[in-house]
């Protein structure tokens, strides 16, 4: 097994936590609303659990070596640090959102909408976080099926996903929501993205 490797399944093991740290706090009897996901975001689901444990599969057995490349080592740098980055952010993300988060399109009895901490700039740190993880994994896993997968899987669930979401919130909060989109921006905070204010999914 190499350094890489190790640092993810590290990285997976600290996510597993996080994730099921806030997810245990969910509780579907406390929601008040539900909106049903685009059949596309659970094929995006599917493919993107198997993008997950895939690099666990290349760290201990060679059945995926025929699809190894090679990476700079500079990238796999980068690529470590976007990774550890996400993990922050996932956790950030969780505990700002606090009982607002749901593992699907849920509205709570108690809803409230989140506007401070890493909600204060972007809609949507948690996704931001899913997509520092999957380039990350694509930069430091040296294999076409363990590594980039994870890219085409959350891109799946995310553009299927976004819309709904947003328009969930609009007819929740009204007006609220709408004043929050006009001073934030999806993933990229707006002094970063000045020249992609037009490509609406940024
Ligand atoms: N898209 C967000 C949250 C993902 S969790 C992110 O990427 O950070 C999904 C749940 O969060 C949904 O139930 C949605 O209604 C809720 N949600 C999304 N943005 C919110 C906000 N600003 N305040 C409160 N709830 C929010």
């Amino acid at each position: 097994m190499e350094a890489f490797q190790i640092i993810y399944i590290i990285g997976f093991m600290i996510a597993t936590v996080i994730r099921s740290y806030y997810g245990q706090k969910f509780k579907r009897q406390n929601t008040e609303r539900y909106e049903k996901e685009n059949p596309v975001v659970f094929i995006g689901m599917a493919l993107w659990g198997v993008s997950l444990v895939l690099p666990l599969i290349t760290a201990f057995s060679e059945v995926l070596e025929f699809a190894d490349y090679q990476i700079n080592i500079v990238l796999r740098i980068i690529g470590t640090i976007i990774f550890s980055s996400s993990l922050w952010m996932l956790w950030r993300s969780h505990e700002d959102l606090a009982t607002n988060f749901s593992p699907s399109l849920f509205i709570q009895k108690q809803h409230v909408l989140v506007t401070t901490g890493v909600y204060q700039r972007i809609r949507h740190p948690m996704y931001l976080s899913f997509y520092m993880w999957t380039i990350g994994q694509a930069l430091i896993i040296d294999n076409w099926l363990a590594g980039p997968v994870g890219i085409i899987a959350f891109t799946m669930i995310y553009v299927f996903r976004v819309k709904r979401e947003e328009q969930q919130l609009i007819d929740q909060f009204g007006e609220e929501y709408t004043q929050y989109m006009r001073k934030t921006e999806r993933l990229v905070p707006r002094y970063l993205s000045t020249s992609y204010k037009d490509k609406k999914y940024f």
